[in-house]
């Protein structure tokens, strides 16, 4: 066995009828980025920030650089796609925000972060300091509609100017996306476009759960959560089609990728980036050689 997955990973990402995709890998820290480079993904499509919170203490500044600068390490080169702060989302977390109410349809992800400026903004200057020693991505979460982006964004310019009087060196360039998990965003997608999104990224989990109004951790709502269902196909076109306008890159993320009935379906509907568990690797990759596009 242990040949056969020597074999496949020294295999290039390539289908059946040669066309190349990317293999990526959801990751919570530098532990796992190691074990999923030795699997064969070529970078991070989600690093899942709120993770690395001590229970009941936000990291400052410093402590978020170094933590962002040995992901980038244990990528070895290959980019770090780091999802902000999702507190509501990743519940175990929540204590670290104290204060914060949060559910699965009321304040998670972005909204928590603008509504917590001061700590959006240590969040978002690690970051951007960070990303001048690799290719690291940032994306935000639970993202609705364009006004979400555009605040975000502009917690981002003010940030780069903090950094530029404090005179710490930064990546000016820093890729910013959004994370499609409300399918009022995929809707909408040529918006985000438009406004001048870097990237975009589909997550799965959660796009599965608000599109068919089934909570994901509820063995009851089990029927209805169905990841490749013609409703999710419908919302991913969307994606594509806006963001073919102008070439903007989309990845998809999540448990539903890594199954590979699944993943030969997101690959017909034009994906060719691909983000799964380390454990994941190398039976979506499997998966991939043997299709056809
Ligand atoms: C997703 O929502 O698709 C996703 C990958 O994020 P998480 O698993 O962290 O909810």
């Amino acid at each position: 066995e242990n040949a056969e997955m020597q074999r496949l990973s020294a295999l290039p990402n390539r289908t059946k009828n040669g066309q190349p995709f990317e293999l990526l890998a959801n990751c919570f820290g530098p532990e796992d980025i190691d074990t999923a480079m030795q699997s064969g993904a070529r970078g991070v499509g989600l690093l899942r920030s709120s993770y690395m919170m001590l229970p009941g203490r936000i990291l400052d500044e410093q402590e978020q650089y170094f933590f962002y600068s040995s992901c980038l390490a244990a990528a070895k080169g290959c980019p770090v796609t780091v999802r902000t702060f999702d507190f509501g989302a990743d519940r175990t977390m929540a204590d670290a925000y104290q204060g914060l109410q949060s559910s699965k349809l009321g304040l998670r992800g972005i909204r928590n972060s603008l509504r917590q400026p001061r700590q959006f903004e240590t969040q978002i200057c690690a970051l951007l300091r960070a990303a001048a020693r690799g290719p690291l991505r940032v994306m935000f979460p639970m993202v609705t509609n364009v006004e979400d982006w555009d605040a975000a964004m502009r917690v981002v310019e003010r940030c780069r100017e903090h950094l530029r009087e404090r005179g710490v060196a930064f990546n000016e360039d820093t890729k910013f996306g959004v994370m499609l998990s409300v399918p009022a965003a995929c809707l909408t997608a040529e918006e985000f476009v438009e406004h001048g999104v870097d990237f975009l990224v589909i997550g799965t989990n959660d796009l599965t759960q608000y599109t068919h109004a089934a909570d994901r951790e509820l063995a009851s709502a089990e029927h209805y959560y169905r990841p490749a269902s013609k409703a999710m196909k419908k919302l991913i076109t969307m994606v594509m089609d806006a963001a073919k306008v102008r070439n903007v890159p989309v990845t998809i993320c999540g448990l539903a990728v890594g199954n590979p009935a699944n993943t030969v379906q997101y690959l017909q509907l034009g994906l060719r980036s691909f983000s799964v568990s380390p454990q994941n690797l190398l039976g979506t990759k499997k998966a991939l050689l043997e299709a056809e596009t």
